[in-house]
């Protein structure tokens, strides 16, 4: 598979196309100052992104839709440039609510459509219009719904999920990873006794062979076998770093040696809902 900075699209089952690289953006909403978001996608389509991936629930998808519109307006893309992946929250599951949910994130971004629509967690919450609903005595409210087996993938280094890229390939399915430089590491939902990706021997080895850094490493090591990365960040230089991942290629030997790496680290437990009936996470993929 040739990718490069220009064209790093890779197909899809049915006909569609996806960019192998593309920008996270969830970023804690109570921390992070409004524009930070807006500024870093319109960095990231000035660097050469061409997928976003969002979600209503990350409260900044109103930027993300600006930038774009701005993008757009200017003549650096076209609409069908870009690729936007947005997210269908956990109180949205019961089906007579996916829609209205789809229709406020266009709503939001304004714009008439978007690429990817995802189950953002695969565990129903009590529908309404309360992100995270709890009763009285602060226990979390859960929900049965007839939900088919939907699910997104972290993967980096550390979580490779060999099994399951093995049988996705095999049946055409492509992997979106996400959290794939190992998270931003906020100890309320990431399981940060785990060891740092990014300070990780091998990595930083490598990277002082090809002039690069850990987190190139880690995200050339998942596109050069063929799996998305959605790597965050809203510095403009690291916006920059994280796309510069085309000019080079890990030998064999090399990418079976970060695969060695495995250490079956999952950061993303979401063990605060590990009681739910449909808790992804006991069953090995
Ligand atoms: P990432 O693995 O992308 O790591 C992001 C962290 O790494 C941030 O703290 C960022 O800091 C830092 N960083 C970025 N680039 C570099 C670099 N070159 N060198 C060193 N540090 C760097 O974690 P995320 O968990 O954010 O995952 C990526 C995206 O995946 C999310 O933003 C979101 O869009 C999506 N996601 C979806 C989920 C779901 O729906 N189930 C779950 C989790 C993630 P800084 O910004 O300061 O550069």
């Amino acid at each position: 598979m040739y990718l490069s900075a220009a064209n790093h699209r890779i197909p899809l089952s049915d006909g569609n196309s996806i960019p192998i690289l593309g920008l996270g953006t969830y970023s804690e909403p109570k921390s992070t100052p409004s524009g930070v978001c807006l500024a870093s996608v319109r960095m990231a389509i000035d660097t050469g992104y061409r997928h976003i991936d969002g979600a209503y629930i990350y409260k900044n998808e109103h930027e993300v839709g600006e930038a774009i519109r701005e993008k757009i307006a200017e003549g650096k893309v076209r609409r069908e440039d870009i690729f936007y992946c947005g997210k269908l929250w956990a109180t949205n599951l019961v089906p007579h609510r996916v829609r209205p949910a789809l229709e406020k994130t266009l709503q939001v971004l304004q714009l008439d459509y978007i690429d990817l629509y995802i189950i953002e967690v695969p565990m129903a919450f009590k529908p309404g219009d309360e992100t995270y609903p709890r009763d009285e005595n602060g226990k979390w409210l859960y929900h049965k719904t007839n939900l088919c087996a939907t699910w997104e993938v972290e993967c980096h280094p550390y979580f490779t999920q060999t099994k399951l890229l093995k049988f996705c390939q095999q049946h055409d399915i492509v992997i979106v990873a996400y959290s794939p430089l190992g998270t931003s590491r906020n100890p309320t939902w990431v399981n940060v006794s785990s060891p740092p990706l990014l300070k990780d021997e091998l990595l930083n080895s490598l990277g002082k062979k090809y002039n690069k850094t850990a987190a190139q490493i880690a995200l050339r090591f998942n596109i050069q076998r063929g799996v998305v990365v959605i790597p965050k960040s809203s510095k403009p230089e690291r916006i920059k770093e994280n796309f510069q991942i085309f000019d080079f290629s890990l030998t064999e030997e090399e990418m079976k040696s970060i695969e060695a790496l495995n250490k079956n680290i999952r950061f993303v437990e979401l063990l605060m809902w590990s009681d739910h009936p449909e808790y992804p996470f006991h069953e090995e993929y």
